[in-house]
């Protein structure tokens, strides 16, 4: 079967990753009025290392506040020290109530950067299977 292939997107910002820093990256370049953003991960999922270690007795060691964003402040902790689940869930909530799910591209690894004389700017080459070569090109 034929590899899928991406037409070649043109984004003036590139986000690599949608972990904790990637999702609060990506809601923060949005309210403050980035349209043109594309989040770039190679999983299928967001959340980073807490969707990846996912056993469920997994704790946060120190208290649950400290693992919330500013501007999704979360008063449903359901406890102190609250689970990997619980932090996954309410990761994957945030990426969805402020918006940036939709310019998530998931799948696609990034695997280079490029700074582009003529533009000027930094490109950011990605594929898709490993197959494709697009690029996210990121604000000069
Ligand atoms: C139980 C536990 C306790 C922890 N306690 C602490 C703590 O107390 N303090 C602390 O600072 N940290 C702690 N951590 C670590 C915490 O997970 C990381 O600090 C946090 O995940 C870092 O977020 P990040 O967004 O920078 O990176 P990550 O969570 O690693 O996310 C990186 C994202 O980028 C994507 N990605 C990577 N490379 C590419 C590429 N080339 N192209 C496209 N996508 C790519 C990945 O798929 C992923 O989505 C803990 C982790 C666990 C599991």
């Amino acid at each position: 079967m034929p590899a899928p292939t991406l037409s070649a997107p043109d984004h003036s910002v590139a986000v690599i990753g949608a972990g904790p820093g990637g999702i609060a990256a990506g809601v923060t370049l949005k309210r403050a009025g980035g349209r043109d953003l594309v989040v770039l991960v190679r999983a299928e999922k967001v959340g980073g290392r807490w969707r990846d270690n996912g056993r469920p007795e997994l704790e946060v060691d120190i208290p649950s506040l400290a693992y919330r964003y500013s501007f999704a402040r979360n008063p449903h902790w359901g406890k102190l020290f609250a689970s990997g689940p619980e932090v996954k869930r309410y990761r994957v909530a945030v990426a969805r109530q402020f918006g940036s799910s939709p310019n998530i591209r998931f799948g696609t690894t990034v695997v280079g950067e490029e700074w582009d004389h003529d533009r000027p700017a930094r490109t950011c080459p990605s594929g898709w299977d490993g197959d494709d070569r697009s690029t996210g090109r990121s604000g000069s």
